[in-house]
């Protein structure tokens, strides 16, 4: 298995695109059920106070590092991550290696036709990509039967749930016992990314680690959920700082 540093408590896996897909493979072909998780530090932040997500990220297969800030984080602990691996270009490569392996794929989640542009566009660049289904639907208990019938019915092998954090983990960690994929993974804002309802940043931006920025800039209502980031830097530095005091 891959290593990984532990960050506030949260086990971040050192994957990067190449070995995420080439574990994904494996895994898809054991047959077993698996969950991936894209960790960024507004994630670890509500982990510190919602114990049920803290230890949903204790038990799912893979913590990937969606973030700068946990790259940040690694350092600041002295470790290191070997590149960020975001939940939108993850998305995006899985859909390559689905078409090319008939990997089936339900798009679950986000707002009212968003899942189905995102599949359709990802269909257009991946003519062999077969969408097992879209749903918008919501994370109530009310619906999930509803919805996990849809998804087995679909004969699914990967399904991306677009909840928001942490609604999506926790719904696929509840319903995992009778859903029939071999993969699910939460994918927060990646159909609104995909579909281009909310515009990407520049690559140039996303390289040098700002892409939280231009996100503020473009979505600037979210200043107040943005504030966790600075937070969660604090908190590294912190245990950072408390992990020397007591190794004294
Ligand atoms: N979303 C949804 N139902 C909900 C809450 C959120 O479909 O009850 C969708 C929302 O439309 C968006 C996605 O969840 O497409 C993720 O939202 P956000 O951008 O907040 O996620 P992040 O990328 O920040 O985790």
């Amino acid at each position: 298995m891959i290593n990984h540093v532990r960050i506030l408590g949260i086990p971040v896996h050192a994957f990067t695109y190449k070995t995420l897909l080439s574990t994904i493979t494996h895994w898809l072909e054991d047959g077993e059920f698996h969950h991936i998780c894209t960790v960024n530090p507004e994630f670890a932040m509500i982990a510190q106070q919602q114990g049920d997500f803290f230890d949903l990220l204790q038990r799912v297969d893979a913590c990937i590092a969606d973030g700068v800030g946990l790259l940040l984080a690694a350092r600041i602990l002295g470790q290191s991550l070997p590149e960020r691996v975001t939940g939108t270009d993850t998305v995006q490569l899985l859909a390559e290696q689905a078409a090319a392996h008939g990997w089936r794929v339900y798009f679950l989640g986000a707002a009212e036709g968003i899942a189905q542009q995102a599949s359709q566009i990802l269909q257009a660049r991946y003519p062999d990509l077969q969408v097992a289904g879209c749903y918008a639907g919501s994370p109530s208990g009310e619906e999930a039967p509803a919805i996990i019938n849809h998804i087995n019915a679909s004969r699914a092998d990967i399904l991306l749930v677009a909840y928001g954090a942490p609604q999506q983990d926790l719904w696929i960690d509840r319903y995992k016992g009778n859903l029939n994929v071999k993969l699910a993974m939460g994918v927060g804002g990646a159909f609104d990314f995909i579909a281009g309802v909310v515009p990407r940043a520049p690559r140039w931006m996303q390289r040098i680690g700002l892409e939280w920025l231009f996100r503020l800039y473009k979505q600037p209502w979210r200043w107040r959920r943005m504030l966790r980031l600075p937070l969660f830097v604090l908190a590294v530095s912190r245990y950072r700082g408390k992990a020397i005091h007591q190794g004294e």
